[in-house]
């Protein structure tokens, strides 16, 4: 064993870079993290062959001081944090002071900076030595920073980069997130001096959704709703894709914690569980997400690019996700236009396509325009056709619902109603089954699920394994109103079911919820489970689609989505209702032109 040396500065600083900085993009981040740790509101980033060549990136922040230039490259030199005590509450992207040290030892570097009251000097040092000299330059106040011929000597990392397209497209998502990160800053991106993007500042809320529409799509504003909650000193805003507009990938999901973009676990699983009631499990929800929470209360100093962090109360910041987001979902029920119209003129959508994107009518007006008045005849002669047995229907008659009344039923799966927009179109089956699913959901909290005995008790076989698994469950069934006993190895025996089941194929039922069930034996999420009972349950009881439905049933099933949470969605995550308005079917018949 030869003996042990101190490493060389230069050397150990390309170990240190080695954790930081992977690819140019890693190089951008770091420098655009300066940059607005510098508070610039202009960031100007320009790529030549896809960063390895060059990367330049400057801003107009407040510079550094010429005393403090050289330092700057020094490992663990920063102005950041001073004391033991601060690393406790950083507010700033960056604080390990490594960045500029870990870059210039893998590559040739120049840095021209200038702060307010002082000269504009640069600092040029090179990968290979460690003597670099200060030059006066030209600069107005801020700071302009050179990254060239990255890992031009480390060449086994320079041979793990791809495609100069591929290595620009890395620069290019991560220009978008930090343009997600801070609004109010202009970012401008350069490829082959090519204008390629250019992120304006966005100050209204309006802007700011224009803002996200040009960096996550057009069609994730439209499908979205903003939200914004606090309690407890937390604070969580932003947009979050409907269940409807999930994404087969975890393409679309960009979270925030005081203004940093992290991956957190607690965070992610905090999410997936607060759309679980509303989404195919193997779907992906789509949101941008801005969590605020105390710089004491969160760790970031426990991933080298700062990619993670851990939260002191990690249970509490869970929950209050999980609520903050399952209470906006719920809240899209058709009852609640108002929550909605209101967050949609928040994300500045016009009026049809929020209307259409979000297959629930707007806001009810106080004051009804002249032609929903006009309406008010039809729906008054509407009322003398129906019997008088629906008592809920008449004190309607002054106000029209937001489904408004059922006209008739299509192909015997879809009632078509008339509201004071337009036309509804309601799938039965989707909605009876998210109605029932949310009584469930009630009944089982309160312990409330009504058991009806079987007059003649039900023997299914199943294999073994599948006995014993319905078996380990047997406290779940029996809440929810099912006696279930093993009869021989390969058989059990229902004597109980919950009374919601009226005319269910009881057997099917059974078979579904087995292999619900061994999907989900080994994991712990055991809310998880059982509210995939309640939905098999629901959708088992659920008005079968092809089933004719006289006109007060359907319209109780109507008033029943109206007071339903999520109503908006079956609890699959496929829409239950489409708005269609008058100026829609106006446009589409070339009425009015
Ligand atoms: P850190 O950001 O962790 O402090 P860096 O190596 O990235 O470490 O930067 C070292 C120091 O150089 C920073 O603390 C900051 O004072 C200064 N600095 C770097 N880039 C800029 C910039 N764009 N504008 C102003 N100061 C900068
Ligand atoms: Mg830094």
């Amino acid at each position: 064993m030869p003996r042990i040396i101190r490493l060389n500065q230069v050397l150990a600083n390309q170990i240190a870079a080695g954790e930081v900085i992977e690819r140019p993009a890693s190089v951008v981040k770091e420098l655009i993290e300066n940059s607005l740790d510098a508070r610039a509101n202009r960031v100007e980033i320009s790529i030549e062959n896809g960063g390895s060549a060059l990367i330049q990136v400057r801003d107009n922040g407040t510079g550094i001081h010429p005393d403090d230039l050289l330092l700057a490259f020094d490992r663990h030199a920063t102005s950041k944090i001073a004391e033991t005590n601060d690393l406790e509450r950083i507010t700033t992207l960056g604080f390990r002071g490594e960045a500029l040290a870990s870059m210039s030892s893998v590559s040739r570097m120049s840095l021209t900076s200038a702060m307010s009251g002082h000269n504009a000097f640069q600092v040029n040092v090179d990968g290979t030595s460690t003597l670099s000299q200060v030059t006066p330059a030209a600069h107005p106040v801020g700071t302009t920073v050179e990254v060239r011929d990255l890992f031009f000597n480390t060449p086994a990392r320079r041979k793990f980069l791809r495609s100069e397209k591929t290595e620009f497209d890395h620069v290019d998502e991560l220009v978008k997130r930090m343009a997600l990160s801070a609004f109010s800053v202009d970012f401008t991106l350069k490829h082959q001096q090519k204008l390629i993007r250019h992120y304006r500042p966005a100050r209204t809320e309006i802007e700011q959704s224009q803002r996200v529409a040009s960096l996550c799509g057009e069609a994730f504003v439209e499908n979205a709703v903003f939200f914004e909650t606090e309690a407890c000193e937390l604070k969580i805003a932003g947009w979050l894709g409907l269940p409807t507009f999930s994404r087969a990938q975890a393409d679309l999901q960009y979270f925030f914690v005081n203004g940093r973009m992290v991956r957190d676990r607690t965070i992610s699983h905090a999410i997936r569980t607060a759309f679980h009631d509303v989404m195919y499990g193997s779907r992906h929800p789509a949101f941008v997400l801005f969590f605020t929470i105390a710089p004491d209360q969160v760790d970031v100093n426990v991933h080298p690019a700062k990619y993670e962090v851990r939260f002191r109360e990690s249970r509490l910041v869970h929950d209050f996700i999980r609520r903050s987001i399952q209470d906006t979902l719920a809240s899209l029920h058709v009852n609640q236009q108002g929550v909605v119209g209101e967050l949609s003129d928040r994300v500045g959508i016009p009026d049809t396509v929020k209307i259409s994107s979000h297959t629930i009518p707007p806001k009810m007006q106080q004051t009804l325009p002249l032609h929903v008045n006009e309406k008010m005849s039809v729906y008054r002669a509407l009322q003398q056709e129906i019997p008088n047995t629906q008592s809920d229907i008449a004190p309607m008659i002054h106000e029209i619902p937001p489904l408004g009344f059922a006209l008739a039923q299509l192909k015997n799966i879809y009632i078509l109603a008339e509201n004071s927009e337009g036309l509804v179109l309601v799938d039965m089956h989707a909605a009876h089954e998210r109605v029932l699913y949310e009584q469930l959901k009630q009944q089982w909290a309160d312990a409330n699920i009504i058991a009806q005995p079987l007059l003649i008790p039900l023997t299914i076989v199943f294999s073994e394994r599948e006995v014993d698994c319905l078996l380990s469950q047997t406290d779940t069934f029996l809440k929810c109103g099912m006696q279930i006993e093993r009869l021989a190895q390969d058989r059990i025996v229902i004597r109980s079911v919950p009374a919601i089941l009226r005319e269910g194929e009881l057997e099917q039922l059974m078979r579904d919820v087995v292999s619900d069930f061994m999907m989900h034996e080994k994991s712990s999420r055991i809310e998880e489970t059982i509210h995939h009972f309640l939905g098999t349950l629901a959708c088992h009881a659920a008005v079968h689609a092809r089933k004719r439905l006289s006109i007060p049933e359907m319209n109780t099933l109507l008033r029943a989505m109206e007071n339903t949470n999520n109503s908006g969605h079956c609890n699959h995550g496929r829409p239950t209702t489409k708005q269609f308005t008058f100026a829609e079917l106006d446009r589409f018949f070339l009425r009015g032109r």
